[in-house]
């Protein structure tokens, strides 16, 4: 816990009003979107500035207080969960839109900025900001910043890291940097992609300048219903090796359809059909009803039972919503669930489904599969009781399994979600102790005290400062 001196210190810099360190208030920081490990941090503080969040990490910094930067908390991998009770640093409160430039096509927000608030800020202008993950109307692009992002129109439009060009950032000395360019490619290193997608671990991004696309002219999209789910699997590596690069392409799998069906997404889809494919094509209103026609056709010589374009756009609201609520929707047939976050080149998606089938029965826990087939982009979602702790291992085991999987047939342990706490252990599963050390010494050089973010990521002391990890040992139960 903090001491007092601290304390005072801290309230200096950004004001009594914005620092919680009441056990009975601090408890709500206790863990991210990642629920199954929880610990609390020693307080919670709100800068509104740069140079509020440069002050008080100078005060970590020379006082040596562990620190970690938080969004709104939406991390699948546990990376803004403290596991040495840091310091939360939230940015929620600097949520500004500092500036857009429609003619260069660029916007200059602060990190707690919603992600789906810019599109909604720009629309009328027919602009949108093309990173959309699935929790797009909460999410902060800090946040997504730091995780490297994707979403259902990452497939055609690029990951967080493509949209980025600059950033403000306080390293973990307290030092403020700007790194990337606002036009052109900046010179040297790629200091800004190195910060892209480190996961809070190399300092703290203050101001994030991000490209902004025009709306583009014609958008179709298309539901295709499958009876067996391997030829929904096999039509998205069709489409691709037609030369189709849809805007999106996302599946979701018989148990998922079952969730949101009983959600406020209701769409109706028949009880009997294995998958569904969600895909939609956008580009100039001359070419798109011709690359609709034939994703049509890619989707009947794989025996799909109906492919239909949406009629209006509040149809297409809706199939798009019960796509990106899909997760909560499986809160309606599970107490609990473990979202996994694994990348397999796509060819591999039938026996890479066939496989999580059978470990599914093996484990004897139900998985939900809802996930951006487009880029090979698994999301098997595993659902157990938490009040059961028996059931909690065997739901981390079978994760841990699909992730071996993954990296098994040329994959990797995260797309999109980072690896945070929940994967740490699966970083020498990918990587040899070369790597490790290499990227451990990258580390040290943004933050040579160990002090920001620790315990993430990389999974032991790789260097001396670097902070020991928890280890978590999971046991596979004798009768499986
Ligand atoms: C229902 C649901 C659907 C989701 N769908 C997707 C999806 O489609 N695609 C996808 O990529 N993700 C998805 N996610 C995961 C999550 O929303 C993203 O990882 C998101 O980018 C996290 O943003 P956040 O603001 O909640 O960050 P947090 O969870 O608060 O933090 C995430 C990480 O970023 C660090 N961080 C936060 N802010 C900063 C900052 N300003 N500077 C430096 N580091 C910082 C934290 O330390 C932590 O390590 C989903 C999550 C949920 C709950």
């Amino acid at each position: 816990m903090l001491d007092t001196q601290s304390i005072q210190a801290i309230q200096c810099i950004v004001g009594e009003h914005n620092l919680l360190y009441d056990p009975a208030r601090i408890k709500a920081y206790d863990c991210d979107g990642y629920t199954a490990e929880k610990a609390e941090p020693s307080a919670v503080v709100f800068p509104e500035t740069t140079e509020q969040v440069s002050l008080l990490v100078q005060y970590f910094y020379q006082h040596g207080i562990a620190f970690l930067p938080r969004g709104a908390g939406t991390g699948l991998s546990g990376g803004a969960m403290p596991t040495h009770h840091e310091v939360i640093i939230s940015l929620v409160k600097m949520d500004k839109i500092l500036s857009i430039d429609y003619e260069n096509h660029r916007a200059v927000v602060q990190p707690g900025f919603v992600n789906l608030h810019l599109t909604q800020r720009i629309a009328s202008h027919g602009f949108y900001y093309a990173p959309d993950p699935s929790s797009q109307s909460v999410c902060t692009i800090g946040g997504n910043v730091a995780e490297n992002s994707g979403g259902s129109h990452c497939l055609k439009y690029g990951v967080t890291t493509n949209h980025v060009v600059a950033i403000k950032c306080v390293l973990p000395t307290g030092q403020i940097v700007e790194l990337g360019e606002n036009f052109g490619d900046a010179v040297g290193y790629d200091l800004l992609g190195v910060v892209v997608g480190s996961e809070g671990t190399l300092g703290i991004v203050t101001e994030i300048t991000v490209k902004i696309l025009k709306k583009p002219e014609s958008v179709k999209t298309l539901l295709a219903l499958f009876d067996r789910i391997e030829d929904a699997s096999d039509t998205v590596s069709a489409l691709i090796r037609h030369g189709i690069i849809p805007a999106a392409c996302e599946m979701m799998d018989k148990l998922t359809l079952y969730a949101v069906d009983k959600s406020h997404y209701h769409v109706g889809y028949p009880d009997d059909i294995e998958a569904v494919l969600l895909i939609e094509v956008d580009g100039l209103e001359a070419g798109v009803d011709d690359v609709a026609a034939e994703v049509v056709h890619v989707c009947t010589a794989h025996h799909v039972r109906t492919v239909n374009l949406a009629a209006n756009d509040a149809e297409r609201d809706l199939w798009w919503k019960s796509r990106k609520m899909a997760f909560p929707a499986i809160g309606r047939i599970s107490n609990d669930y473990l979202v996994q976050d694994g990348v397999i080149p796509r060819s591999q998606l039938t026996h890479v489904l066939e496989k999580i089938a059978e470990l599914s029965q093996k484990f004897g826990l139900r998985v939900a599969n809802v996930f951006h087939a487009g880029d090979g982009n698994l999301h098997p979602l595993i659902c157990y009781d938490a009040r059961n702790p028996e059931e909690l291992q065997r739901a981390v085991m079978l994760g841990q399994q699909i992730l071996e999987l993954c990296v098994d047939v040329g994959g990797s342990i995260t797309g999109e979600h980072g690896v945070g706490i929940e994967k740490i252990q699966h970083m020498a599963y990918m990587y040899n102790q070369f790597d490790l050390e290499a990227q451990s010494r990258l580390r040290y050089v943004f933050d040579p005290l160990g002090l920001c973010n620790p315990g993430k990521i990389l999974p032991t002391p790789q260097s001396c400062g670097d902070r020991p990890t928890r280890h978590v040992v999971m046991s596979i139960p004798s009768s499986l």
